[in-house]
């Protein structure tokens, strides 16, 4: 999906919200941003999870969530019993979708108008937060004028449709309003994995970890490696063996974010770059370690394109992790 794309359907979803100024999605986001603000200063949320409910509850959701195929039949069949006949399409709507909304056809006085139901089952169980923010986004920006049925038709519609969705959940799942005077201190994995269990336990941990450091107020970095090869290796793959290939694997990253402040002091770290050989993260891939803490020089980092990065003191905290290694670096 390009940016042009949803900024096209932005565009007529911002008119129907009596768009002002001239960029559509940040009219949008802050069309969002208004009514999250005035949920979480109505009932004093002090937390992500809460947030969450809270708005969900604003916007006259709740959700169900299912996590085996017999949990969505029972659902399923629950709701079809007391009349609600289009809950029969949602095993075909999450073949290719992780929520559906629907609103209730035979709501009962006391019930809210909508009911979102979440796709927990198998791998999907770790996207459960961010798909919950996206269905409220449905919510958030919903028309007047809008049909509101979350089953269309028009392919092309729906990605960018959804695709915008995507970025209001991106920016209220984990939203600065809450998270960031939480934020700071020594940056470890014991204080991220304190701060995260305390606002938003459902949130998948590569995605808190992303926000988290984006908004760190000092410079800091997340990376995770793991046993790659480079592209050019990559690209002759078809023409080696499994064995050529874990022989020939080095520790590179797979997963980095460089806040901003990190950004200027140099930490020009990029997806593929090769972890040095004498940085502690190696030492703990290698040597299976769980972890540890180091103080390091960022010209360790270096690549054959650009050189070394620039002399700088840095603390280095790695952890084993699946298949790889993580680290967070700070500075000072
Ligand atoms: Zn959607």
């Amino acid at each position: 999906m390009v940016r042009s794309d949803v900024t096209w359907y932005a565009r007529r979803l911002a008119a129907d919200l009596g768009a002002v100024g001239d960029d559509p999605i940040e009219f949008i986001l802050d069309h969002a941003e208004r009514q999250i603000r005035a949920v979480a200063k109505k009932h004093c949320v002090s937390t992500l999870a809460d947030l969450l409910t809270a708005t969900a509850q604003a916007v006259g959701t709740r959700f169900e969530t299912v996590s085996t195929d017999e949990e969505l039949d029972q659902l399923v069949a629950r709701y079809i019993d007391r009349g609600e006949t289009p809950f029969a399409q949602l095993p075909k709507d999450f073949r290719d979708s992780f929520g559906v909304t629907l609103r209730l056809i035979q709501r009962r006085p006391w019930e809210l108008e909508h009911v979102s139901v979440i796709d927990c089952r198998g791998s999907k169980a770790y996207r459960a937060f961010f798909t919950k923010w996206h269905e409220l986004a449905h919510l958030l920006v919903l028309t007047q004028q809008a049909q509101f049925k979350f089953r269309r038709t028009h392919a092309e519609k729906q990605a960018a449709d959804e695709a915008l969705m995507d970025m209001i959940a991106a920016r209220f799942g984990y939203w600065s309003g809450i998270l960031q005077p939480h934020l700071g201190g020594n940056l470890t994995f014991e204080t991220l994995s304190a701060i995260k269990s305390a606002h938003c336990p459902e949130g998948s941990w590569q995605s808190f970890v992303h926000a988290a450091i984006d908004r760190w107020p000092t410079a800091a970095v997340y990376i995770k490696a793991e046993p790659r090869l480079k592209r050019a290796e990559e690209r002759q793959l078809n023409q080696t063996t499994l064995w050529t290939r874990t022989s020939t694997a080095k520790l590179r990253l797979a997963d980095v974010i460089v806040n901003d402040a990190a950004r200027s002091r140099g930490a020009d770290l990029f997806p593929n770059m090769r972890v040095p050989q004498t940085s502690i993260l190696h030492r703990i891939h290698t040597s299976r370690e769980d972890g540890g803490t180091a103080t390091e020089c960022l010209s360790l980092w270096e690549s054959s394109a650009r050189g070394a990065l620039r002399q700088c003191e840095i603390v280095v905290v790695g952890r084993s992790a699946y298949e790889g290694v993580e680290g967070l670096i700070s500075f000072d």
